[in-house]
């Protein structure tokens, strides 16, 4: 029995054809700049995204280690949300590396940054300061679809406030997909919408896009000319790595439309587990389901992930339960999850 592995959307293999079209890449020194396959992927989504330059990276880490570094200097601040990836879960990097001070900003309800505090947080030209540099936001934030409107407003205020804009995309294209669901519109041109907002764009190519590696970071010419030094520094300088960036090309391509099938598959888990005693349900924006255990299902909460296990169904957490869904998921492991879940609390 294969399991059905909701822990993240960076498990999933390559498909077939997308290993057929990284077999079938053309390849040269990317450290030369002589990959034709690297610089095919980094034109191509710096253009689907409306920027002049792409850097194909070996993460996302590096890729916002590699923005942040190209957007301040030794001394600079950059304004971001306590729960953004490049806050918290990239070892203070942008600090160690470039020492480059974060000021985190707490979350309102709906995920967003309140544009008071951003203000707020706008240092004046002190020398008791940090200098603000950088805002850097996430879209999706945890699957949370950041409202367009909050976006735009947020970067006009770090605009007009002399401050560059990064966006963590590492899911930019789960976020463009149900943004175009909910317009009836086209996710690329979703994605280009929410891209316009900001300087600089991460996307990760390994998450539900379904590569096994890879980010990009688009930005201008001459940002991108600064995160490639950097990139070298950090030791992410590749050679044959149009290999890997072929897949890239393939998902951009082929693995887009399809994301809406993973939020649909998570909007049909969340709703399995609808009125279940103890559990609590956030009906999901994309492919992220999170549940929250309370009360007397608290005392089972160490058994679930090792119960779920053995029956083939794997996921993260512990009181706050993630499930992901994502291209090596389908109906039936769906099925099966909800069914294992439902089968858990209701044993008494
Ligand atoms: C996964 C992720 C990253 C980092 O990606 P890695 O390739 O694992 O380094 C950055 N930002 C967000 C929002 C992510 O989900």
């Amino acid at each position: 029995m294969t399991p059905v592995d909701l822990r993240s959307d960076t498990v999933t293999q390559p498909t077939a054809a997308m290993r057929e079209a990284m077999m079938a890449a053309p390849l040269g020194d990317d450290v030369f700049g002589d990959d034709p396959s690297v610089n095919a992927l980094q034109e191509r989504l710096a253009a689907l995204l409306g920027f002049e330059a792409g850097l194909f990276v070996p993460t996302g880490t590096q890729s916002n280690l590699c923005a942040v570094l190209a957007h301040c200097q030794r001394g600079d601040e950059y304004i971001t949300g306590q729960l953004h990836h490049c806050y918290r879960w990239e070892g203070g990097g942008a600090a160690v590396f470039g020492s480059v001070q974060p000021q985190p900003l707490a979350h309102q309800a709906d995920g967003t940054l309140a544009l008071a505090d951003i203000e707020a947080a706008i240092k004046p030209d002190d020398p008791h300061f940090a200098r603000s540099r950088l805002l850097a936001l996430e879209n999706t934030l945890g699957g949370q679809l950041m409202p367009q409107a909050w976006l735009e407003s947020a970067t006009a205020l770090a605009r007009e406030r002399g401050l560059a804009r990064h966006l963590d995309g590492a899911r930019l294209f789960n976020a463009a997909v149900e943004q175009a669901r909910r317009l009836g519109t086209d996710p690329y041109a979703q994605a280009r919408r929410i891209a316009s907002c900001f300087d600089s764009v991460s996307v990760c190519l390994s998450k539900g896009l379904g590569t096994p590696v890879g980010s990009v970071l688009c930005g201008s010419r001459e940002l991108i000319a600064r995160a490639r030094r950097i990139r070298k520094m950090a030791g992410g300088g590749m050679r044959q790595a149009g290999v890997l960036a072929a897949a890239g090309s393939y998902a951009l391509e082929h693995h887009v439309a399809r994301l809406a099938e993973d939020h649909a598959r998570a909007r049909r888990l969340a709703e399995g587990l609808a009125g279940l005693d103890g559990v609590q349900v956030q009906a999901p924006d994309t492919n992220i389901v999170f549940i929250d255990l309370v009360g007397e299902a608290r005392h089972k909460a160490a058994h679930l992930l090792p119960w779920l296990a053995e029956r083939g169904v794997l996921a993260t957490g512990l009181y706050r339960l993630r499930f992901v869904t994502h291209l090596d998921v389908d109906d039936e492991g769906i099925a099966r999850a909800t069914g294992l879940l439902r089968e858990f609390f209701q044993r008494g």
